[in-house]
């Protein structure tokens, strides 16, 4: 079985010296990025792997396994390593026994690929991210949120500091990393290791450890901050409506003296009553 190796300090998605992608004894086996690789690189652990038709026997019996030799790090592919994005325990690291070069990893990448053309655009992880590409004809619009601030797909609540759904009803947008498209899933299904598929280009996205605790946080951050500002708006309501209502009521019973002025100033009552009938 594979150690985990002794990390540097940069990890998966950092901007530096670039090593081949290995999978740690922390694999849980979920078959999530073995369809992501764009070079085959990964097998099942015990499954011989192959190159240029010759079998070879498994590098690890029991995990998934990366073949170095086929791994590119996703250059030529993608900007990031597929693998790593998918894997929902966080154990595809670049492995610091095996660092290669960015020109070393196109030339495998062409190698594997020979048929395809690699432009001088190609995606790599060496390269600062780009800017998100728009999402393709047919993709679903990216959610937007209306004015008032209702989030697209959320199931909203009657009253208004019920705006915002509870945290497991919140539809999350999730951008499809193979063709940019937009989908949403509600929270309570978002879990490490949960398998979710692109509806336009079947793409699989699996929420990591991480990911999942950054999205609850987020959620539980902007719920309390919200519910709070509406909390202390209502108080701040309920303090000037009192007022106001004080200061009306003031203006009545002011009001009310000032009618007595128009018959409180008469004459005593006389023997001689005017008789009306
Ligand atoms: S980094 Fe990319 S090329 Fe290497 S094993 Fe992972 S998915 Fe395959
Ligand atoms: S996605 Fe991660 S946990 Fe799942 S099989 Fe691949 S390396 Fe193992």
């Amino acid at each position: 079985m594979l150690e985990k190796p002794d990390l540097p300090a940069f990890r998966v998605g950092g901007i530096g010296p670039r090593m081949a992608t290995v999978i740690t004894s922390e694999c849980i086996n979920c078959g999530a990025c073995e369809p992501e690789c764009p070079n085959t690189a990964i097998y099942q652990g015990g499954v011989e792997w192959e190159f240029n038709g010759v079998m070879s026997a498994a590098i690890s019996n029991e995990i998934f396994y990366i073949v170095p030799e086929k791994c590119t790090e996703c250059v030529g592919f993608y900007d990031q390593e597929a693998c790593a994005a998918v894997c929902p325990v966080d154990c595809c690291v670049p492995d610091p026994a095996r660092p290669e070069t960015e020109d070393v990893l196109l030339v495998r990448a062409k190698e594997l690929h020979p048929e395809t053309t690699f432009n001088d655009d190609f995606p790599s992880r060496f390269k600062e991210p780009a800017a998100a590409d728009p999402a393709p004809a047919g993709a679903a619009p990216a959610a937007a949120a209306p004015a008032g601030g209702v989030p697209a797909g959320a199931t909203v609540a009657a009253g208004p500091a019920s705006l915002i759904p509870d945290a497991d009803d919140w539809e999350i947008p999730i951008v499809c990393r193979g063709c940019r498209g937009e989908y949403t899933v509600a929270f309570q299904y978002i879990r490490p290791g949960n398998v979710f598929y692109c509806p336009h280009c079947q793409a699989s996205f699996v929420p990591t450890r991480t990911t999942y605790v950054e999205i609850s946080q987020a959620l539980e951050a902007f719920s309390g901050k919200w519910r709070g500002a509406f909390d202390t708006f209502q108080e701040q309501r309920h303090r000037e409506l009192t007022a106001f209502e004080n200061k009306q009521r003031d203006e009545f019973e002011k009001f009310e003296e000032s009618l007595r002025s128009f018959t409180g100033q008469g004459q005593a009552a006389t023997g001689n009553r005017r008789r009306w009938f």
